[in-house]
Order: structure tokens, then C-alpha cells, then sequence
């Protein structure tokens, strides 16, 4: 048993599961990494998985331009470039993904994630749409794996 850092005279035997220090009951932060102290759960950087409103505007926002502007344009690429088709789908997802991830601020929580697979999801849509590749073999492979690149490019 040792004593909580922060009340002197109470014996614990939980520690922060970052930083080492005893902690009481009445420090401990339950964490998705474990039992952290006051100090060790506040947030910092990316380890965040609760991002601002303005965070979450900023990706959502990104995403929804992204997804159009992004895909009337690979849209009309694939219209005009018959092939490649593959390459430029997962071009795309890989660019979803970082640009959401930017206006994220490189907060990879699971919401951004989600935001990054749906807008590279319609992106695509359109695209397909657009272009005819709908349903073109290339384009869903490409589709999938664009959609797997962007939500992995958002994790971080
Ligand atoms: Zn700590
Ligand atoms: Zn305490």
C-alpha cells in the first residue's frame, strides 16, 4: 500500500497507469488506456479522442466539399482517363483521409474516422456516378481500398 499523491492520508494500492503516482479513488480517471491520475488524463494532443465542436465542423465540413468538389472532379478525370481507374480511386481516399485528418488537426478519434469513410464513400459515389465507372471493377476495388486508406490515414 502506499499513499495517494494527492490525499496524504489515504493508502492506496492503485498507481496511474502513465506516470506511476498512487492514486485514491477519488483521483482515479478511467481512461481507455487504463486508471490514470488527474494530471495524466487531461488531454493532450491527439491522444484526445473527444475533439471541440469546431473540430468536428472543421472535418464534417472538409468532408462534405471534399466529397463533392473532390468527386465531380475524379469524376470527370476518369470520364476522360479511361484508365487507371484503380489508382486514381485510392489517390483520392488517400487525399480524403489527409484532408480530413488536417481540419481534425491530427485528432484521430473514431467520429473523424467516420467522417473521413463516409465522405470518401460519396466522393467516390459521385465520381462513379459521373464518370460511368460505377460499376466498373477497377473503380469498386478501388472504392474499398480508398475507403480502407482514408479511415487509416485518420487514425494517425
Ligand atoms: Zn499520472
Ligand atoms: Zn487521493
Amino acid at each position: 500500500m502506499a499513499k495517494c499523491a494527492y490525499h496524504p492520508d489515504v493508502e492506496t494500492n492503485v498507481s496511474c497507469s502513465n506516470c506511476g503516482k498512487p492514486i485514491c479513488p477519488k483521483d482515479m480517471v478511467y481512461t481507455a488506456v487504463g486508471i490514470k491520475c488527474p494530471e495524466c488524463a487531461r488531454p493532450v494532443g491527439r491522444m484526445t479522442a473527444h475533439g471541440k465542436p469546431r473540430d468536428y465542423a472543421m472535418a464534417a465540413l472538409v468532408g462534405v466539399l471534399g466529397a463533392i468538389g473532390g468527386g465531380i472532379l475524379l469524376g470527370e478525370l476518369l470520364s476522360v482517363v479511361r484508365i487507371g481507374t484503380f489508382i486514381f480511386s485510392l489517390a483520392f481516399g488517400y487525399a480524403m483521409g489527409e484532408a480530413s485528418s488536417w481540419a481534425a488537426r491530427r485528432n484521430g478519434g473514431l467520429a473523424y474516422q467516420a467522417i473521413a469513410g463516409v465522405s470518401t464513400v460519396t466522393g467516390l459515389a459521385i465520381a462513379g456516378i459521373a464518370s460511368g465507372a460505377l460499376f466498373g471493377l477497377f473503380f469498386i476495388v478501388g472504392a474499398v481500398f480508398a475507403t480502407v486508406v482514408a479511415v487509416a490515414r485518420m487514425r494517425g
